[in-house]
């Protein structure tokens, strides 16, 4: 392989022959937190607190204090997130290689099914379906599944109900598949967290946390704008704050996508 010009990359970002993706919705008081059962524990909300703006507890600046669960908002899921990655070494997020923090990404759009059903799965057969007009996904690449979940606001988002929470997400089967036999990088969903919000009641409970942590890999969870992606070639940027034995932690996630119209135009001049 010739050595990458990294320089025309930065020249085509600049360009906008490659587009930079937000994938990332705003961390704020307001996004929904997760809740689990209750004797899972739970995971405290983003709060902010101002420190001064330009006033008289400081004067020259603005700037306030923090405080945020690790699995709150967009965030990323490292191993030692889940018991059956808990003995894996360097599973923590300040110890993964930082180079697992760019990868391609196949994304597979249920946004129908899951208009239709909240409780859908994405199972074996749909991802062969997928792969038989995409190519099949390789090692390495995230596996985002897109929902459109992140164009629901309010309740409508984590969709509490009585019996818990009704959102799509990966059926057990799918997940063991995917870590196994295809060695996916990681699993990212719109939705409050990777797994289905009935996963509880899977076998195993909670697949994707499962299988994806027990086999050293990642979640990424509350993504948004994955409809402005092509199934393949995008390239997602995900790396977690670097906590000291952290099991994950919001994040900035965004991907790089080749800008289709531009080089569209470019070939249009004759
Ligand atoms: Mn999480």
């Amino acid at each position: 392989m010739t050595a990458p010009d990294l320089l025309s990359f930065a020249s085509a970002i600049a360009a906008g022959a490659i587009r930079v993706v937000d994938l990332t919705e705003t961390l704020s008081p307001d996004f929904p937190t997760i809740v689990l059962p209750p004797e899972l524990g739970q995971c405290a909300p983003f709060r902010m607190e101002e420190i001064s703006r330009y006033d008289e507890r400081g004067g020259f600046c603005y700037w306030n204090n923090i405080t945020v669960g690790e699995h709150c908002g967009t965030h990323f899921d490292a191993p030692i997130h889940w018991i059956t990655g808990r003995d894996l070494s360097d599973n923590a997020v300040d110890t993964l290689p930082a180079a697992h923090f760019v990868a391609p990404a196949a994304v597979i759009d249920c946004s129908d099914e899951a208009a239709d059903d909240a409780d859908f799965l994405l199972t074996i057969p749909r991802v062969e379906a997928w792969e038989a007009e995409h190519g099949q996904i390789r090692p390495g690449q995230w596996v985002l599944f897109r929902t459109d979940w992140s164009k629901r606001r309010g309740r409508a988002y984590a969709n509490l109900l009585e019996d818990g929470a009704h959102t799509p997400g990966p059926d057990s089967d799918v997940m063991k598949w995917l870590v196994e036999t295809r060695g996916i990088l990681g699993f990212g969903t719109e939705t409050i967290g990777t797994d289905a919000g009935q996963a509880h009641h899977f076998v195993p409970p909670y697949p994707a946390h499962h299988f994806l942590h027990g086999g050293g890999r990642y979640g990424l969870q509350c993504l948004t704008h994955l409809d402005l992606l092509p199934p393949t070639g995008a390239v997602v940027v995900a790396a977690p704050l670097k906590i000291k034995n952290g099991s994950g932690s919001p994040l900035r996630v965004f991907a790089l996508v080749n800008n289709e119209r531009t080089s569209l135009q470019t070939d249009d001049q004759p």
